[in-house]
């Protein structure tokens, strides 16, 4: 149409374009009200022992229960919220509640004593100045020790402004909080960088692990990934683990931990201690995600 119309009349919006615009400027007007409607909710997906199949902590993945929509990705209103700034708000939600909802499980049952949550962050809250403040705070509001959490960031955060995001990292560290970089691999870290940053775990992009078994290329990138890992002194969790196969040649690479639909997918809040006391997984917990 564009040739027809000539140049005058360019057509630079399609239709999938444009509803797709909407879509997003629909996301962003509902998302003001999703937190005090109480929209938001957090899963948990069980990170494990990647050896023994122990459950060793959770990680909190945000939902959206949206009243039209029905359940909404992160994947899709997280990046939105990014842009708006909403996510500073949603972002101290989901860490307030998960702090929260590690801090009951661990007065209610021993078996929680040692298990750390691991809580997303987003760019904009890493760089936010009262960052560290605020975690401190929600430490001491919800009782739970800072070792039991453990702060997610991905490469692509840190690489923007790597002396900045070092000493925001190296405050969060002076609290007690663990810290860990997920989604390792998919960004462009510098390696020199990763040893001055004060993190303790790599999560190993699922992408790479998901292939791992089928294509000799991704097996040799997940044996360096942690051999790198290992020779930092860091521990590794490899992300995606769907098959009994990625998880014998995970092992045998010494990767530490594993999470993945192999062991559970992520389950609300209610149905977390019945995965620690029953092993992981019962079949009839189909899991919300
Ligand atoms: P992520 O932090 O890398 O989380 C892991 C994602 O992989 C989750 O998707 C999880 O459900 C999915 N996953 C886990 N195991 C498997 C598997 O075996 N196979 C497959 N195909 N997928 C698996 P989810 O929950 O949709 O979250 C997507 C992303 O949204 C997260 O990726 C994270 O970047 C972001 N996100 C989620 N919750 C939050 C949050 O509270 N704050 C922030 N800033 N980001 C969040
Ligand atoms: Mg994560
Ligand atoms: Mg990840
Ligand atoms: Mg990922």
């Amino acid at each position: 149409h564009a040739r027809e119309e000539g140049w005058g009349n360019m057509v630079i919006f399609n239709e999938g374009m444009l509803e797709r615009a909407m879509n997003l400027m629909h996301i962003e007007m509902d998302l003001y009200r999703a937190l005090d409607m109480g929209e938001f909710f957090l899963t948990y997906q069980p990170i494990v022992n990647i050896g023994c199949r122990t459950i060793t902590g959770f990680e909190a993945l945000v939902r959206w229960r949206h009243p039209e929509r029905g359940t909404v990705s992160p994947a899709e209103f997280i990046p939105v919220s990014e842009g708006t700034g909403q996510i500073l708000s949603i972002g101290k939600w989901v860490l307030y509640e998960a702090c929260r909802d590690m801090a009951r499980w661990r007065s209610e049952f021993p078996e929680f004593e040692d298990m750390v949550v691991n809580v997303n962050l987003s760019a904009r809250q890493l760089s936010q100045p009262g960052m560290v403040d605020q975690v401190a705070d929600v430490l001491r509001e919800t009782g739970l020790p800072a070792r039991c959490l453990r702060l997610e960031v991905t490469e692509t955060m840190l690489m923007g402004n790597p002396e900045f995001a070092n000493m925001a990292l190296r405050r969060l560290k002076e609290i007690g909080v663990k810290l860990c970089i997920d989604d390792f691999g998919t960004g462009y870290s510098s390696l020199s960088y990763l040893q001055a940053f004060p993190i303790d775990t790599l999560k190993v992009d699922r992408s790479f692990v998901s292939k791992m078994s089928r294509e000799p290329g991704n097996f040799k990138i997940v044996q360096a990934v942690v051999a790198l890992a290992h020779s930092l002194g860091l521990e590794v969790v490899a992300e995606g683990v769907e098959e009994e196969e990625q998880r014998i040649m995970l092992s045998e690479l010494r990767c530490e931990g594993g999470q993945g639909f192999l062991f559970s997918r992520p389950v609300r809040a209610e149905d977390v201690p019945a995965l620690v006391f029953g092993g992981t997984a019962p079949d009839s917990l189909k899991g919300v995600a």
